[in-house]
């Protein structure tokens, strides 16, 4: 046996510093060229690992044929392994035991950080600080490395416009030029600028494409959507993705148009790899190509591997189908062999780029895994990314900054002493209890007297497993302890929300008011005292119209992660000012999702007060939303002035220069995101009232105020056309800045011409 990546040393020398395009593909083709049709198919087939590996080898069962195959070169990478020890077993295995020694990818869901969480992905979105979220992006992949991993299945980049869906909470939220933004971000956090070096691994956008968009908010739901929504709304950020070098892409469990996305090669083959000219390759979602067979779009699971290998799908994740049909497949002639060698090539290409055929070790080291999973540099920065994901939604009373001191505090809800739910979804290889829990975040301010009374609980039973399915409890017993600790209390903080797997994949919901007996539970303490700051644990926008009329202050504070309490205190005592906008709209009401800022105009005049019933509205329901996109409060007051553009008009590659005076009016110095929106008033295809363009954010002690300047030109303005393209149409414009999508000062602008 020789293993290929001593033999690749002949052909360029390891780690030679930089290796050109050509010789990173000669150094591929060399190995290719010795591969057999099984080991190339092989490469193409992922593993789920969740089985005893360090353990006696399995002898039946489905383990005992992923360990066979393993050790004949037929598997290329395994998901889900966790831990230096049994990663470096299997990798021993392919490195050391099979005929050419092409080490494995390592691959898992680090989405919001591997044992260190961080804040859920919407949550961190709501930060709007791009270099925040790079930075917790880097968190996650430098521990992710250390535990043996070289893949992660993130960032998630699917635009949703649907709170009722679990998978938001994983997602940016529902804009396209924020998503693309963060998505950049997020690759870049997890590559790095070099992946060979040991802190870095391989990013994965998902879900290609329009995953978000299942109808009634329901996961794997069908997805009909046109044109226009597929090119403007959906595509940006995962073309945003392809830009910034993501190595993998991954596809998705829903139909498309009548076309599961696996199988789709208008989507992957046209799309990702022709038109944005993508060479990493694409892993299939778990099992997303033997569920052809269900969406009826396969007869079995032979002709679901010959429809996802054509529509460029590379890799499969655990349907078994490419290892299993592909070699017959390609014998019958229904599969080309070119077909096989480009996918095998595309997965080779990015082992070659990790340094893997270089050091298959290289993530390998049990004492840098001690060292290095759950370090102190790591809780800070997820502290800094928790508080900046906190929004302030509502202030009335001056009942936030708490006072320091003299206060009699009430805390109220099962979440302010939960230290797993603030973990969210998505956080498989961190433990159980291992978050700040509310109630130890406040502890930290002895000065005030603090009472904890539960009042009920979220949800029945304990968590036993993150996949459980969570049923709302009924049991009313706490409430007389939680109202009669409340009567005599300063401040009530009620900690209300969802549990932390009541978000998440296959967790959607169609009433997505606070889950249970809480509502109950708020209504009732209000009576007693109306004194309540209301923190809001959910990873989704909530409907809580009685909230946001009656309880003064309510803080939305997503699922933070490890560090959630401590964030949650800081922000409540004024020790962190806090600075995040929405980055979803928050409904009055389930009926109105899907429900977003970027909507269109009707044919119907627009209204705010019903005169008749020929508009487009509800007889029950206004149109707007509770809290819109970019909405959020600080302890700071902004206020917004002079919007002035250098001139009103440009054409060709011209540009007009945009400026706004921002001054904090308000007695604490604070952050303030500002937002450019653009409208397209008449186009070729109807526009949308407001589009996000811009965003900067500035910090303004009291008296203080800046100016802040944008830049309009063709990239502003251009959008898929009638004419099937991404181009900037002459016409009239508006622009709107402000800090939210609805307090904007607006002026015009034309653009002239190409
Ligand atoms: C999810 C993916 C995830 C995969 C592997 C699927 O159910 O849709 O997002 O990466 O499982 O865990």
């Amino acid at each position: 046996t020789i293993a290929i990546w001593s033999c690749s040393q002949k052909i360029i020398k390891p780690n030679a510093g930089f290796v050109s395009k050509n010789q990173l593909d000669s150094r591929v083709d060399s190995v290719l060229k010795l591969m057999t049709l099984e080991e190339k198919i092989g490469q193409l087939n992922q593993y789920n690992g969740f089985w005893e590996i360090t353990g006696p080898t399995p002898k039946e069962g489905q383990a005992a044929k992923k360990y066979s195959d393993l050790k004949n070169g037929l598997v290329g990478s395994m998901l889900n392994v966790k831990g230096v020890k049994d990663v470096k077993a299997l990798q021993k295995i392919a490195v050391e035991e099979t005929r050419l020694g092409i080490p494995l990818l390592f691959g898992f869901d680090v989405i919001h950080g591997y044992k260190t969480i961080s804040p859920i992905p919407l949550a961190e979105a709501a930060s709007w600080d791009l270099e925040e979220i790079k930075k917790s992006a880097a968190i996650a992949a430098e521990e992710a490395a250390a535990v043996g991993l070289n893949w992660t299945f993130a960032p998630m980049v699917d635009i949703s416009r649907d709170a009722r869906w679990g998978r938001v909470m994983e997602g940016a939220g529902e804009d396209p030029y924020l998503g693309s933004q963060i998505a950049i971000a997020r690759v870049q956090g997890f590559q790095g600028d070099d992946l060979k070096a040991r802190n870095t691994i391989l990013a994965c956008a998902k879900h290609f494409a329009a995953y978000g968009f299942a109808e009634s908010g329901r996961d794997y739901n069908t997805v009909d959507i046109g044109e226009s929504t597929l090119q403007n709304i959906v595509f940006p950020p995962f073309k945003a993705a392809v830009g910034a070098g993501v190595r993998t892409f991954m596809n998705s469990f829903n139909e498309l148009n009548g076309i599961p996305a696996t199988g789709n090669s208008y989507l992957q083959r046209k799309i990702l790899k022709s038109d944005w000219g993508f060479d990493g390759f694409v892993v299939s979602d778990w099992g997303s190509i033997n569920e052809m067979i269900p969406h009826g779009f396969a007869k079995d699971s032979k002709h679901a591997a010959e429809i996802a290998i054509n529509a460029g799908s590379d890799m499969d994740m655990e349907s078994n189908a490419y290892v299993e049909h592909l070699a017959t497949l390609v014998k019958e002639e229904k599969v080309k062999e070119d077909l096989i060698d480009d996918a095998a090539r595309r997965i080779l290409k990015v082992k070659f780029e990790l340094g893997l055929f270089d050091n298959p070790y290289l993530y390998c080291d049990e004492n840098y895994e001690k060292e290095t999973v759950g370090k102190a540099a790591f809780h800070e920065g997820v502290l800094e990314m928790a508080k900046k994901s906190i929004v302030l939604l509502k202030n009335e009373k001056e009942l936030l900054p708490l006072k320091k001191s003299g206060q009699k505090i009430v805390v109220i809800g099962a979440l302010a002493n939960d230290k797993t739910s603030p973990l969210g979804s998505w956080r498989i290889a961190a433990d159980d209890n291992s978050a700040v829990s509310l109630l130890e975040g406040l502890e930290n301010y002895k000065d005030n007297q603090l009472t904890y009374a539960k009042g009920a609980d979220v949800t029945e039973g304990k968590t036993q497993f993150i996949f459980e399915t969570k049923i709302n409890t009924t049991d009313k017993s706490g409430f007389p302890e939680a109202i009669t600790a409340a009567k005599n209390a300063d401040v009530v903080i009620m900690s209300l929300g969802e549990h932390g797997l009541q978000s998440g994949e296959g967790r959607s919901r169609a009433d997505i008011g606070l889950p249970g007996v809480q509502q109950e539970l708020l209504e009732a303490v209000y009576k007693v005292n109306p004194n309540i700051v209301l923190v809001l644990n959910n990873g989704r926008p909530l409907a809580i119209p009685w909230a946001d009329a009656h309880i003064p202050a309510i803080v939305e504070a997503w699922q933070l992660g490890t560090q959630s309490g401590n964030a949650i205190a800081q922000v409540l005592y004024g020790d962190y000012n806090p600075s995040g906008k929405l980055p979803m709209t928050f409904p009055r009401n389930v009926g109105q999702v899907p429900i977003y800022y970027n909507y269109k105009n009707t044919g119907r005049p627009v209204m705010t007060e019903p005169d008749s019933v020929f508009w487009s509205h509800y007889i029950d329901e206004k149109n707007t939303p509770l809290y819109p996109f970019g909405y959020g409060l600080s302890y700071a007051k902004f206020e917004y002035s002079g919007l002035s553009l250098s001139q009103k008009t440009f054409s060709g590659e011209g540009q007009i220069e945009v400026t706004v005076t921002v001054k904090n009016t308000g007695k604490y110095p604070g952050k303030e995101v500002v937002q450019l929106y653009i409208r397209d008033l008449i186009a070729s295809v109807t526009r949308p009232v407001k589009e996000l363009k811009g965003f900067e954010m500035i910090e303004l002690q009291p008296g203080e105020s800046k100016k802040v300047n944008f830049v309009i030109n063709k990239k502003t303005i251009e959008f898929y056309t009638a004419q099937s393209k991404w181009e900037a149409e002459p016409g009239d414009f508006k622009v709107f800045i402000g800090g939210s999508s609805v307090q904007t000062l607006e002026n015009d602008f034309q653009y002239l011409n190409n």
